[in-house]
């Protein structure tokens, strides 16, 4: 097959490297799981990756690898961001394993707690840049 994809998550390649992530059912670190698929045209997501494309257009079957996250010990399979709102429950209730009921109840708050963190990561981002084109613009043109 020509067309391959590799979809994976931005934010996994980094917390990946520390192994920040653990198993909510029984504590086991988990691995990084790749799952290939292939998507053809007249599937609902097709667009979604033949876009990636970038001026080319991609005729046929398009084989996607997507990545997830895996328990070794469990076989229990989540999806990162899911994770990452499981991961910040762990660290409130300062510990791994988690019932559902405790899930169910504190995924809003994890949820709301991310939203904040990516609003404040936004907002410094967009300091840096207006003061980057400040000082650009001052001292760059200036001469
Ligand atoms: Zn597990």
């Amino acid at each position: 097959m020509e067309n391959k994809i590799l979809s994976i998550p931005f934010g996994m390649l980094i917390p990946m490297a520390f192994g920040k992530f653990y198993c909510h059912k029984c504590g086991e670190r988990l691995k990084r799981n790749s799952v290939k698929r292939t998507v053809k045209p007249g599937d609902p997501d097709y667009f979604e990756y033949n876009k990636i494309g970038r001026g080319k257009v991609m005729i046929g079957d398009v084989e996607v690898t997507e990545y997830d996250l895996k328990c070794p010990n469990c076989g229990h399979c989540v999806g990162y961001d899911a994770q990452r709102i499981v991961a910040k429950i762990q660290k409130k209730l300062s510990k791994k394993i988690l019932t559902d009921k405790e899930l169910q109840e504190h995924t809003a708050e994890a949820k709301a707690k991310m939203a904040r963190e990516t609003a404040i990561l936004s907002a410094v981002l967009a300091v840096v840049v207006l003061l980057a084109i400040f000082v650009l613009a001052y001292f760059g043109i200036g001469r």
